[in-house]
C-alpha cells in the first residue's frame, strides 16, 4: 500500500489487485515498530530504513494515521554475546543513545535508547487504503495466478505479494518466516522493549499490548500454541513485572516475507516492477522501497 500510496501523490492512475485486504493480510499481523531487523546484510536497507524513518516522522504529525515516536529500549542481558550491532549503521543520526549503567538493570550489560516511529497498525492501514480510494485507486479483491491475466491491460506492473511471490515468480529464496505474539490490555508509561537475543519484544499500542515473539523459519501455519504465548507472556513479565496485572486478551500469529535480499528492481524485458521479501522489517522498509520503484516508474515512463 505504501507503494501505491506514493505512485498516487505523483498522479498515476492505479488498480491494486489483491487476494485480501487490511485486515486481512500480514501487515495487519506486525508489532509494527521501525527497526532494522534481519536485513542487517543488505547495505541498499540502509537508505530505505532511513527514507522510511523520515516519512514517518512526517506522517506522525497528524494524529489520524495512528504513528507516533517512542522512547524503545533496546538490551543487551549478561552473559548473552551481542551479535555485530551492525543495526546502528541504519539509524538515522541522533535517533539512538547508549545508556549508562545507572539506567540499567543489574542483569543488564547494555542498554540503547531510541527514537522510533511505531505504526499502529489498526489505524495506520485503514488510514493508507482510505487515502488512497479518495485518491481514486480502484482496490479490486482478485488472486493472480500469472502476470499474463494482467498483460496489456497496464503500462506497468508492480509486485508487491510478498510471500505470493514464491508461486507469481517461483522464487523459491522467499520463505515465510512465523512470528507468535501475546496480546495484553494496554497500559500507558511503558517504552518498547526489545531484547533480540532472546528474542522479545513489548509493544505498547492504544488497543493492546504485544508481546513476542518467535521467528521460526520455514513455518506455514498462522495458529499460536498456548504453551509458547505462555513462555512469551512469562518472558515479559520477568522484565516488567508489573505486566501480570493486565488481562491476557489474544494471541495471533503471522508469516514474514523474508528473502535473503528484499527483490526491489524491474524485471528486464518486462512491465513488470518487482517489490518484495521484507521480512521482519516490512514497514521499517516500506517508503524508502516504495521511492525505489516511483523512481523506477519515472525511467520506465
Ligand atoms: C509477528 C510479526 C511481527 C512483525 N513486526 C514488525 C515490526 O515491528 N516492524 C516491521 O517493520 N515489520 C514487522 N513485521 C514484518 C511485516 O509485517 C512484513 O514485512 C510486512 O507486512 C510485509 O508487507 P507486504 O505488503 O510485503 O506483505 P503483506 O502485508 O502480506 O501484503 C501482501 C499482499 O499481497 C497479496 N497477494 C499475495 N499473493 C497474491 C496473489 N497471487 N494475487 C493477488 N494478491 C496477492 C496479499 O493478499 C496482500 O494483500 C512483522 C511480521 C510479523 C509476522
Amino acid at each position: 500500500m505504501s507503494t501505491a500510496f506514493l505512485l498516487a501523490q505523483k498522479n498515476h492512475q492505479i488498480t491494486i489487485y489483491a487476494k485480501a485486504f487490511t485486515p486481512n493480510i500480514t501487515s495487519n499481523r506486525a508489532a509494527a515498530f521501525w527497526f532494522p531487523y534481519h536485513i542487517r546484510n543488505d547495505r541498499r536497507g540502509i537508505s530505505w530504513c532511513q527514507k522510511s524513518y523520515d516519512y514517518y516522522i512526517q506522517l506522525a504529525q497528524q494524529s489520524e494515521t495512528g504513528i507516533s515516536i517512542r522512547q524503545l529500549v533496546k538490551v543487551l542481558r549478561k552473559g548473552v554475546e551481542e551479535e555485530e550491532p551492525i543495526w546502528i549503521d541504519f539509524m538515522p543520526q541522533g535517533s539512538y543513545r547508549i545508556m549508562a549503567s545507572d539506567e540499567l538493570p543489574s542483569n543488564i550489560a547494555k542498554g540503547y535508547d531510541v527514537k522510533v516511529p511505531l505504526m499502529e497498525t489498526q489505524i495506520f492501514l485503514p488510514y493508507l487504503q482510505q487515502q488512497l480510494q479518495q485518491k481514486g485507486v480502484k482496490l479490486i479483491e482478485k488472486e493472480i495466478k500469472n502476470f499474463n491475466e494482467l498483460a496489456g491491460d497496464y503500462d506497468i506492473l508492480i509486485n508487491c505479494s510478498a510471500l505470493g511471490s514464491r508461486k507469481l515468480c517461483n522464487d523459491d529464496k522467499v520463505i515465510p518466516v512465523k512470528g507468535q505474539v501475546g496480546l495484553l490490555s494496554p497500559r500507558n508509561n511503558l517504552p518498547i522493549y526489545l531484547d533480540n537475543e532472546k528474542p522479545l519484544y513489548i509493544v505498547p499500542r492504544k488497543d493492546a499490548i504485544i508481546v513476542g515473539g518467535t521467528y521460526e523459519e520455514r513455518v506455514e501455519t498462522e495458529t499460536t500454541e498456548p504453551a509458547t504465548i505462555e513462555r512469551i507472556l512469562n518472558n515479559a513479565y520477568e522484565v516488567f513485572p508489573e505486566l501480570k496485572q493486565q488481562e491476557v486478551i489474544g494471541s495471533w500469529a503471522g508469516l514474514r516475507p523474508y528473502r535473503p535480499e528484499v527483490r526491489v528492481e524491474h524485471e528486464e524485458g518486462t512491465n513488470i516492477i518487482h517489490n518484495y521479501g521484507h521480512g521482519g522489517s516490512g514497514f521499517t522498509l516500506s517508503f524508502g522501497c516504495a521511492e525505489e520503484v516511483a523512481a523506477i516508474v519515472d525511467q520506465l515512463n
